[in-house]
């Protein structure tokens, strides 16, 4: 193997969520020194044993939210009028292109375990439609030693069905010991859930993202765990982010929230059966919001 980064180990940071009923998550991205994962920009972890999570209708531009529950179930609805229930093993995913809106609520009273991640859009696609896909049967990668379920881009023989805009994979192991087969273009971050694997000669537990770079063209995992593999060809843009919008300048994230406090519905549009409850933006900070340079590795 030729010239791999070391591993770097990224540690989450706890976070309340907006909303009417706050809860704390886990932040795993973005990070100060990692604003992105192939176009993974964002990452939060719910539980493992959060009893309820209330996100009321709130706005997103430029990104899609991949939704990974690992225990528990989530209903979700949105502005071009899906309404989904989204069980462990399934993906929703949403494409905002220039603007939309959705709520997600908890079902039942059992314990919730669940990721959140966003995949930032190519500028084209970040002016386009918004849209909406479930995916109830989403493909393996199996070999001796993993399962794996591949519900974002490619890992080895198993392509996900879900769109993307970017090369990318995102995918839940199941692992005892395996050698996973990699992209040497692609840069590549481990998330534990549970257990505790051995990988790039070091020990990871749940919390950390681990950093594993570019240029490998396999990985040998031991577990026995659970995790999430990230990857993607490294983005290459400078985003500005500032929270649910990702964009590209400062003007530009300053619109859109004015268009959600504004109600402007032909942007927006509305998420059924919430009434007038929505979660208000924050005061814009009082200077310009500046992108988030890619570090230089
Ligand atoms: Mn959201």
């Amino acid at each position: 193997m030729s010239n791999t980064t070391s591993p770097e180990f990224f540690e989450a940071r706890e976070v309340p969520l907006g909303g009417v009923r706050g809860v704390q998550v886990d932040r795993v991205l973005p990070q100060r020194g990692l604003p992105t994962l192939g176009a993974w920009c964002f990452l939060d972890q719910f539980g493992p044993d959060v009893a309820e999570m209330v996100v009321l209708p709130h706005p997103h531009i430029g990104l899609q939210t991949v939704t990974w529950p690992l225990a528990g179930e989530i209903r979700h609805r949105d502005s071009v009028g899906s309404d989904a229930i989204l069980r462990p093993g399934q993906l929703n995913l949403m494409t905002s292109g220039r603007g939309v809106s959705h709520s997600e609520l908890s079902i039942g009273t059992g314990p919730l375990h669940a990721l959140q991640l966003w995949v930032a859009l190519p500028a084209d696609a970040a002016a386009g439609p918004a849209g909406f896909e479930h995916h109830a049967s989403l493909p393996r990668y199996q070999d001796n030693g993993i399962d794996a379920l591949v519900f974002m881009g490619t890992l080895g023989d198993a392509e996900s069905p879900a769109t993307t805009y970017s090369p990318l994979v995102g995918a839940q192991l199941d692992v005892t010991e395996a050698t996973l087969p990699l992209r040497p273009d692609f840069e590549y971050g481990l998330l534990v859930v549970d257990g505790i694997v051995q990988v790039a000669g070091v020990e990871l537990k749940p919390g950390p993202l681990l950093y594993l770079g570019t240029g490998r063209d396999e990985l040998t995992i031991s577990g026995p765990a659970r995790a999430v593999l990230l990857g993607g060809e490294p983005f290459g843009e400078d985003l500005v982010m500032w929270w649910n919008f990702v964009g590209r300048s400062h003007d530009e994230i300053m619109a859109a929230r004015e268009d959600w406090e504004g109600g402007d519905p032909s942007r927006f549009g509305t998420v059924a059966g919430h009434g007038a409850d929505r979660i208000p933006a924050p005061i814009l900070p009082n200077l310009r919001l500046k992108p988030r340079k890619q570090p230089v590795r």
